[in-house]
């Protein structure tokens, strides 16, 4: 498995924020074994000392500004400036986590004032460029990224991208239509119809390699946006059961079935039921089950 490149808020590595301190998190020090990653801190970055005083991001009229209060600087001007060059000359990218809550990195947590009172939550400056630059990778934050569902998509869209910027480095219609092969089942959970698009693709006879993985990209990228449905994933479950069930004795596939309707409930996880499908593939030598992404998205170690 490839390693995705992920940008880190530079508090999750060293004592940068305002007060001087860092951001220990475990599940980002988990991460960080598993991936390459590149450190920003847009505050340190333009010139604010540690320790600093606060910044807030105001509405002025129709206009957010980044304001230190204590100071009366705006610092509107030279934070889009920072952003907007960082992020230019960003490549290669598969995620970004931030710090949460912050004026600066804070993903739709990071106070909104009018005046001297809180009326909300946004964006702050770089996630908001950040969103607008790249609407199609993950970006999150530490807080979001304890919650399972969350934590899960997000893994899942950074391997996936980072496997498939791993193809494109070294690129082949072979590699093309492994690829594709591998990510069926994961693809058809997230979107039934970028799936289809994407297989057309891959069959074209005409166009050249070099476009196909162009629109390739753009279809695969877009599949991942949303997070799928329970229903989406008993529809993928089934499929994946039908490769094996004339294999199955009626009581065993009954009891995958029955597994199957628990997990839409919410009473047993898809994990017993993978562990099966897998248990079962072993068993029947169904090689095209155990190399879907479906069932191994990201390295086990990270479910934590
Ligand atoms: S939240 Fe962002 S700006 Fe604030 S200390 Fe961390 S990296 Fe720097």
């Amino acid at each position: 498995m490839s390693k995705p490149k992920i940008v880190l808020s530079r508090c999750f590595i060293s004592p940068v924020r305002y007060n001087g301190g860092i951001v220990n998190d475990d599940f980002i020090e988990k991460l960080k074994s598993y991936i390459n990653y590149i450190d920003y801190c847009p505050e340190v970055d333009i010139g604010l000392g540690i320790p600093r005083a606060r910044i807030i991001i105001k509405i002025d009229g129709e206009q957010k500004k980044l304001i230190q209060p204590e100071t009366g600087r705006d610092l509107t001007d030279i934070m889009i400036n920072y952003v907007n060059k960082v992020l230019n000359e960003l490549k290669d990218i598969d995620g970004f986590i931030l710090k949460s809550k912050s004026p600066s990195c804070g993903v739709t947590s990071a106070k909104l004032y009018k005046n001297n009172a809180i009326i909300g939550k946004t964006d702050g400056f770089f996630a908001d460029t950040i969103k607008k630059f790249f609407p199609y990778l993950p970006v999150e934050d530490e807080g979001r990224l304890r919650d399972e569902e969350i934590r899960k998509h997000f893994l899942i869209r950074i391997f996936a991208f980072s496997e498939f910027r791993a193809l494109n480095s070294n690129p082949s219609l072979r590699g093309l239509v492994e690829f594709h092969s591998k990510y069926k089942y994961l693809l058809m959970t997230y979107s039934q119809k970028n799936l289809k698009e994407l297989g057309k693709i891959v069959a074209d006879r005409k166009m050249n390699l070099e476009d196909k993985l162009l629109q390739y990209k753009n279809l695969f990228y877009q599949a991942f946006i949303r997070k799928p449905s329970i229903k989406r994933h008993v529809n993928t479950l089934l499929h994946l059961i039908g490769h094996v069930s004339k294999k199955l004795t009626t009581k065993e596939r009954t009891h995958l079935i029955n597994l199957i309707e628990k997990y839409s409930k919410g009473l047993v996880e898809i994990r017993v039921i993978l562990e099966l499908l897998r248990s079962l593939s072993f068993r029947f030598e169904n090689e095209y089950i155990l190399i879907q992404k479906y069932l191994d998205p990201y390295p086990d170690e990270l479910n934590v």
